[in-house]
């Protein structure tokens, strides 16, 4: 080869792994603006969207998913509380253990960049979309336990083999599993800071916020929702009679049939002592009045069997109000107004004796006049 041959030789070399230097700053810098994006998300949320969908997109992926181990349901409970779909995103998924990962790495904890295999890797990627050819899964552990994975695919199947940028990956997945673990350590902070300790259901604190948001819903949608407030009746006595345990037995328990009793969307709360309210979303008066015979005839029909078997005889009453779009000027003023009807017609059942449902209408009360079961 003459000189000339061999500068050109050169040259071309010295292009080639310049140009090659450049494109992996390029990754890099990519990379890291979106682990600093991961960083910045402010809800688990907004992190769990940016790590399935917006990379999708930055790194031109085309699948991705999300797989997070949850044994004890802790993960799945604090999306239920949010008012978000997140759970709903096909591209995640929950498992409550974590031995089909470990199948998977086999103990290898750094991503693993292989073609893809039906038989391997099929629980990785939903079976109604199409599957990748190539696949980057990145473990992603906390305290050397793995906590999930974060599964990335390519249609080209030459995208993810063992030697491609390994290395930006592993870090990612270190990012991804760190800032993963905040996340759930913050919104469990929130969460119990939203749940009333005794009974599991929502505090006074989430209602009022909760309450806030859905005064606006109302007004953009046109719909009207209502509010129910459940006392219950004589609680002194079993206080008295069996003691405070008892009675805290019988909160939980109120806190159970309402609950069961209302959908998922609607509301319910501890508002204080022995009280709860619950806001029926989307529902008219008729409705309303409904559900809160429902729950008054539930808790009414048999009495309580505390922990010594002791019968205890149990009824509420309820109080309901209705709130609709055209009411509604000033969110504070409509909301301390839906509050206080509910309350005053709670006040008229507990006055006219109790166990009953009483709906505020307009200036009259009305109730519903025979109860089933007398008082305790
Ligand atoms: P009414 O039918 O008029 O509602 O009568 P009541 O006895 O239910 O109402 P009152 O307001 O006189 O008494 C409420 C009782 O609820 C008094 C209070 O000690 C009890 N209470 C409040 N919070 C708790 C709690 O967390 N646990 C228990 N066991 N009792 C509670
Ligand atoms: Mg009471
Ligand atoms: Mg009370």
């Amino acid at each position: 080869m003459s000189t000339v041959e061999q500068y050109t030789e050169l040259k071309k070399k010295y292009k080639a792994m310049l140009e090659g230097a450049r494109r992996n700053e390029n990754i890099l810098r990519k990379f890291h603006s979106f682990e600093i994006q991961l960083m910045d998300c402010e809800s688990l949320i907004e992190f769990i969207d940016t790590v399935i969908n917006q990379s999708r997109t930055i790194f031109n992926w085309d699948h991705t998913t999300l797989i997070l181990v949850d044994p004890e349901y802790d993960i799945q409970r604090l999306f239920e509380h949010s008012d978000s779909d997140i759970a709903e995103n096909p591209n995640l998924f929950f498992i409550h253990e974590n031995t089909c990962l470990n199948k998977i790495y086999q103990g290898l904890l750094s991503p693993l960049l292989t073609l893809y295999d039906l038989e391997s890797h099929a629980i990785l990627f939903p079976e109604t979309q199409s599957q990748p050819a190539s696949i980057a899964l990145l473990p992603l552990l906390h305290k050397d336990r793995l906590i999930g994975s974060f599964n990335i695919g390519s249609d080209d199947k030459n995208r993810f083999d063992e030697n491609a940028g390994a290395d930006f990956l592993k870090h990612l997945a270190a990012v991804i599993a760190v800032c993963l673990d905040n996340n759930l350590a913050r919104e469990h902070l929130k969460y119990l800071g939203l749940i009333d300790n005794l009974t599991g259901v929502n505090n006074r604190r989430f209602f009022d916020q909760r309450l806030m948001e859905e005064i606006s819903r109302i007004r953009r949608s046109g719909n009207p929702s209502s509010c129910l407030f459940i006392d219950a009746d004589h609680f002194k006595q079993i206080n008295d009679t069996y003691g405070h345990q008892t009675g805290d037995q019988v909160l939980r328990y109120i806190a159970q049939v309402l609950r069961e009793q209302v959908r998922q969307i609607d509301v319910v709360a501890r508002y204080g002592g022995e009280e709860f309210t619950v806001i029926l979303l989307q529902t008219a008066p008729e409705k309303a009045r409904e559900i809160a015979d429902r729950i008054r005839q539930q808790i009414a029909r048999q009495p309580f069997i505390d922990e010594n078997s002791e019968a205890i005889p149990l009824t509420v009453s309820i109080g309901i109000s209705t709130l609709f779009a055209d009411e509604i000027t000033d969110n504070e003023a409509a909301a301390a107004r839906f509050i206080e009807e509910a309350d005053q017609a709670l006040y008229t059942a507990k006055n006219s004796g109790r166990n009953r449902t009483v709906c505020y209408s307009g200036d009259s009360l009305s109730s519903n006049d025979v109860p089933d079961l007398p008082e305790p």
